[in-house]
């Protein structure tokens, strides 16, 4: 039986990044998915944007969209990930928000985020000419980014692959045990697999698969969000996000934003659930959101809806991530990544290589420029997308399961 380094479950946004961080530095991985299809969970549900965290007070989070930010763009850029910074409105809409508009900026320059702004109701009108006029004012986050959300985790973890890290897909890990020599030694649904460590980044079900290692800490308490999607639209109606003022620390609330390949979204609605997998819309919700969204941005009236679709957030107890690093189990648990994993994935991914090397103490396997340099100065990948939504590329077939990547994908078959 092979004995990897470190075996990664799940293929989620957070998995992907974690494979190629430590695949990148040497280290012989597997990555455990349960699906038949990478990327088909909690990350193939959400907004596509990469958040600054301008309003996050949770520390690990704001640690780690800190550090994302530095990270992002350079990998995007380097995986030739669509994305495009448009910037964020957070609008007022009466005196009471108006009023909480400063309160935003400082807060917004605590965490670092320097750049927040407020701006009068007539510099939002030229930013945004199609905002409805009952606009009062608003503050700008610049930084605010919209990303293919799907293509992200899905090159990542195609990088990974082509330097010798394994993906199992329908690889359902049960169970397993550290042996006398501290390795684990996991049962799954295609067999057993033996690892140096194990990093649980199994999103929705993080708390079941934290049970194969001690009784976990958090509990998966789900929550849903719905959106609907417009269609694109020859002249762009809205240069970047519109948020509204917040009324808790937590949810962001509805948001009217462009994705990065130019429809227009109004979403995600915060609803708790006990189901792990429910993830219908219903018109009651939809027909809220998009009137919501026809009086934010009038010109939408005339729009049509082109689909629907809804996410489940791995939510927890806390509100924070839960990060843990059992040193002496040669275990990592990367759980409760609620709401912001597209955002800090780079960041979190960098922090569980840290911990493998200063916690764990594993050395890499590989610890020579490794099978990195295997596909060095190889040619960009060849990448299509087939009419049935899949990506080809390099002769490897993926699902685009996202829905606003397989919108955009399937109208730019060739990127
Ligand atoms: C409505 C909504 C909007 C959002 N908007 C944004 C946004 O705009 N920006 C942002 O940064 N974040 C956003 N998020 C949050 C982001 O999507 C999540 O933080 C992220 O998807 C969590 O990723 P994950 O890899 O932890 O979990 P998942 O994507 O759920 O991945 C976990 C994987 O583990 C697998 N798995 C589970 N158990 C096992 C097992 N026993 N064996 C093998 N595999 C297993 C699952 O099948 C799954 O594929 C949003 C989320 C939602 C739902």
């Amino acid at each position: 039986m092979e004995r990897y380094d470190v075996v990664v479950i799940g293929g989620g946004v957070i998995g992907c990044a974690v494979l190629h961080e430590l695949t990148s530095h040497g280290y012989t991985c597997v990555l455990c998915e349960k699906n038949a299809e990478l990327v088909d969970e909690a990350s193939s549900g959400n907004s596509g944007m990469a958040h600054t965290g301008f309003d996050a007070h949770q520390f690990r989070e704001l640690q780690l969209l800190k550090a994302a930010r530095k990270l992002n763009t350079n990998v995007y850029r380097k995986y030739e990930v669509p994305h495009k910074m448009t910037g964020a409105v957070l609008v007022a809409w009466n005196q009471d928000e108006l009023a909480k508009l400063p309160g935003i900026v400082r807060q917004s320059h605590l965490v670092g985020v320097t750049d927040v702004r407020q701006i009068s109701q007539k510099a939002l009108r030229e930013m945004e000419p199609h905002l409805s006029h009952d606009a009062l004012g608003a503050v700008i986050i610049p930084g605010e980014t919209v990303v293919d959300p799907w293509l992200l985790p899905i090159r990542l973890a195609h990088d990974a692959l082509q330097h010798g890290a394994q993906i199992f897909r329908n690889c359902k890990v049960t169970d397993g045990y550290q042996t006398t020599t501290n390795d684990w030694l996991l049962t799954t649904t295609r067999g057993q697999l033996l690892g140096k460590a194990v990093i649980n980044c199994a999103g929705l079900y993080g708390d079941e698969v934290e049970k194969i290692n001690k009784e976990s800490s958090f509990q998966i308490m789900p929550r849903k969000g719905q959106f609907a999607i417009f269609e694109r639209s020859p002249k762009e109606l809205l240069n970047g996000m519109i948020l509204p003022v917040p009324f808790n620390q937590s949810y962001k609330g509805i948001i009217v934003f462009p994705t990065v390949y130019g429809n227009i979204v109004v979403g995600p609605t915060a609803e708790d659930q006990e189901s792990r997998i429910d993830r219908s819309t219903d018109k009651e919700t939809i027909d809220q959101l998009v009137n919501y969204a026809r009086k934010t941005v009038p010109a939408l009236r005339n729009k049509n809806v082109i689909g629907t679709y809804a996410g489940i957030r791995p939510a927890t107890q806390a509100k924070d991530y839960h990060l843990i690093t059992h040193k002496n189990r040669s275990w990592i648990t990367v759980g409760g990544i609620r709401s912001t994993g597209v955002s800090a994935c780079l960041a979190i991914a960098v922090h569980v290589k840290d911990e493998v090397i200063d916690k764990l103490k594993i050395q890499p396997s590989n610890n020579s420029p490794h099978s990195r340099s295997k596909v060095a100065g190889q040619q960009r990948s060849s990448i299509r997308v087939d009419p049935k939504g899949h990506l080809l590329m390099d002769g490897y077939s993926y699902k685009i399961t996202h829905p606003l990547s397989r919108a955009g994908l399937l109208a730019k078959p060739k990127l």
